[in-house]
């Protein structure tokens, strides 16, 4: 780390938080301000961040000592609001309002040189694209709802959103950036789709995301050319998967270039979970992508994985603006690879427990459903920082095992005991388990 840098830990996260909250609108115009809404804004990320199911479980997990609350000592609230008021003064302010906090982690960790461990293909930071669905109900709906008439009349409302993730394949990690929220019909304009707010991300964060050399990693629906050519304005690459499918024209060529055995190819043997695989790879550079006259450039790729065998464990294709050569061929293929090889199980909860989100933390009637679920990925990325920065945070996820569990334990021990601090409860928890103490 830089000399004279200091890592993100939790309290200057959470320091940092509560400055960008302070910004959050209040609609309230009288004198009954005794929350502020740093107090009502920490208070939801709280509840993200030690993962409680519910604003009432949670609650109830508030250890009180003398009037003294962990709340206080560990996330600054002053006074816990009611959960009906936070939702209620949550929901005018937009999620938007809540990404500068994702700015500051980036900036943070460039300022402190640690942005380069992340770098991977061609020294870019792999960024993955994922649209995904939190959200859908039948009968609670807001404006913002995605709407789905049914044949049999039936309606149905959801959310959905783009989860923009920085991958590093070997690490198994993942630390998501700020999302898109893809829009549904608002009366006049027709509902967007995931490629449309891809867009829109990539308008709002391109010029960001440039000068830190980033290759974007997306599905086959981002293997189009408008979108591909957007990213060239703002000189970022890409690897995205490319099915024979939904790309005739490319596939066709390959073929008749395989024909003419000017397809070239390699393969190794490697290991994976301590089993071997033969990893076999076609390569062509500079195929066009459609058919069409000025058609973009790209170089394709397919890897198929087997075993002993023989036998067909995976395959799948690519293209990408990287130049693929035998040198760089395994490299493109784990950063086309990465989206499945992150065990990205922080974004996966937020797909998998969506409801359990919604139903349990309300949606509002304006905002609130978007700005929770920006909490939420907030509090995956502060996790991510943590296991990263925080020794003893690292030690006890490694040690307790699954996700759950650690913040269970958590959720217990804060609704018994005051910790007068985040290391002190973590020092705690380390000393009971009578492991080393790596310090704080
Ligand atoms: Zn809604």
């Amino acid at each position: 780390m830089r000399q004279g840098g200091e890592a993100p830990t939790f309290e200057r996260m959470i320091s940092q938080l509560r400055s960008v909250v302070e910004a959050f609108p209040d609609k309230r115009t009288g004198a009954n301000t005794h929350f502020s809404m740093s107090d009502i804004a920490l208070s939801a990320f709280s509840v993200f961040f030690t993962q409680s199911e519910s604003f009432l479980d949670f609650q109830r997990q508030i250890g009180r000592n003398n009037g003294r609350h962990n709340l206080a000592s560990l996330f600054g609230v002053r006074d816990v609001p009611s959960d009906n008021h936070i939702r209620s003064m949550l929901d005018v302010v937009p999620a938007q309002m809540v990404y500068p906090m994702f700015d500051w982690m980036l900036c943070e960790l460039e300022q402190l040189d640690e942005l380069d461990r992340w770098r991977s293909i061609g020294n870019d930071l792999l960024v993955t694209l994922d649209g995904t669905e939190y959200y859908r109900s039948a009968k609670i709906h807001c404006p913002r709802c995605r709407v789905t008439h049914h044949t049999n009349g039936q309606v149905d409302y959801s959310h959905q959103l783009l989860s923009p993730a920085i991958v590093k394949p070997e690490w198994r990690r993942a630390l998501a950036l700020a999302p898109q929220f893809i829009r549904g019909e608002d009366g006049q304009t027709k509902a967007e789709g995931e490629l449309t707010a891809a867009k829109r991300w990539i308008g709002s964060w391109g010029e960001f995301l440039s000068p830190l050399g980033v290759t974007i990693c997306g599905d086959d629906i981002y293997a189009s050319e408008p979108f591909l050519r957007l990213l060239g304005e703002y000189e970022l690459n890409y690897v995205c998967v490319c099915k024979p499918k939904s790309h005739k024209y490319l596939s066709e060529c390959i073929n008749s270039l395989a024909a003419t055995g000017d397809v070239d190819s390699t393969s190794v043997v490697v290991r994976e979970g301590g089993k071997k695989r033969r990893m076999s790879y076609r390569w062509v550079q500079q195929v066009p992508l459609t058919g069409y006259r000025d058609a973009l450039l790209v170089d394709w790729v397919s890897v198929e994985v087997t075993d002993d065998s023989g036998k067909r464990l995976y395959y799948n294709s690519f293209i990408t603006n990287h130049r693929v050569s035998a040198e760089t061929v395994a490299a493109v293929v784990a950063a086309g690879r990465a989206r499945w090889k992150v065990e990205n199980e922080d974004i996966n909860t937020l797909k998998t427990k969506g409801y359990h989100l919604e139903h349990n933390f309300g949606h509002g009637k304006q905002h609130l459903c978007e700005t929770l679920a920006t909490l939420n990925i907030l509090a995956f990325s502060v996790h991510t920082l943590l296991n990263l920065y925080d020794a003893r945070y690292a030690l006890l996820r490694r040690e307790r095992g699954r996700r759950t569990r650690f913040f269970g334990e958590i959720g217990t021990l804060t609704g018994y005991i005051y910790f007068e601090s985040w290391q002190a409860l973590l020092g705690f928890m380390i000393e009971q388990l009578q492991l080393p103490d790596p310090g704080g």
